[in-house]
């Protein structure tokens, strides 16, 4: 059957899977050589696969993948998702990074379980969804991964991290989530979890959840995000 769509972006119509034509596809600013542990953007690369910063301390998250640069228009379209609930969106970026996943092989099998990054109650009662669930929505079911978002809650209504030098977004973060003994009392958790996140703004969220999950006993946590921003 053929059928087409308006470009999200443009306006043109597409008949791509995704409702974003092709010529915007090719325009989007796709992340490259990047480090493998954290996901940022490796300068003269040289074959390396690991940035200067994760060398010298290894995260806690064992592998990233994030699909784009966070420039226009990516940030426009995270910002619609976030701030005026255009869900599509979600499905666009989230097929997107789908197929990256297909494609990029970096473990041995898939995880067990997709780990939304949590909102706090109170942000997720004032946005009305989880933007970062939304994304996990697309790639669970195109992976066949169940995703748990009862296993870890925020605590802490953090402030936003781009307004903090390095060190306070780590302390910023530390203790702000925990895990929901209560709901999985009875439950062995999992060896491979993967986070999902639309932006991965600095490595401490991410870290400070796979920190977490590690001194639960989960044996390796990658992340999978949308999006990558280098704060400077
Ligand atoms: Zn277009
Ligand atoms: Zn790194």
């Amino acid at each position: 059957m053929l059928w087409s769509s308006a470009c999200e972006l443009c306006g043109n119509s597409t008949r791509n899977s995704v409702s974003l034509c092709a010529a915007c596809e090719k325009d989007l600013p796709f992340l490259l050589d990047v480090c493998k542990h954290c996901g940022i953007e490796l300068q003269d690369s040289d074959g390396k696969t690991v940035c200067g910063q994760c060398v010298q301390k290894l995260p806690y998250v064992d592998y990233t993948i994030s699909l784009l640069h966070y420039e226009t228009p990516v940030d426009y379209m995270i910002s619609e998702l976030k701030y005026h609930q255009a869900l599509s969106y979600a499905s666009i970026l989230g097929s997107l990074l789908l197929r990256k996943i297909n494609n990029q092989k970096v473990t041995a099998s898939y995880p067990d379980v997709l780990l939304p990054v949590p909102l706090h109650l109170k942000r997720l009662k004032k946005r009305g969804f989880n933007q970062s669930l939304e994304v996990a929505r697309v790639l669970s079911k195109g992976l066949n991964i169940p995703i748990n978002t009862s296993l870890v809650k925020r605590v802490i209504n953090t402030q936003a991290q781009m307004d903090l030098n390095a060190q306070q977004r780590r302390k910023n973060m530390q203790g702000c989530f925990e895990i929901e003994t209560k709901a999985n009392k009875n439950s062995q958790l999992v060896e491979h979890i993967v986070i999902v996140d639309d932006v991965v703004t600095t490595a401490s969220t991410v870290n400070e959840l796979a920190k977490l999950l590690k001194d639960h006993g989960v044996k390796m946590v990658g992340v999978w995000s949308i999006s990558r921003a280098i704060l400077r």
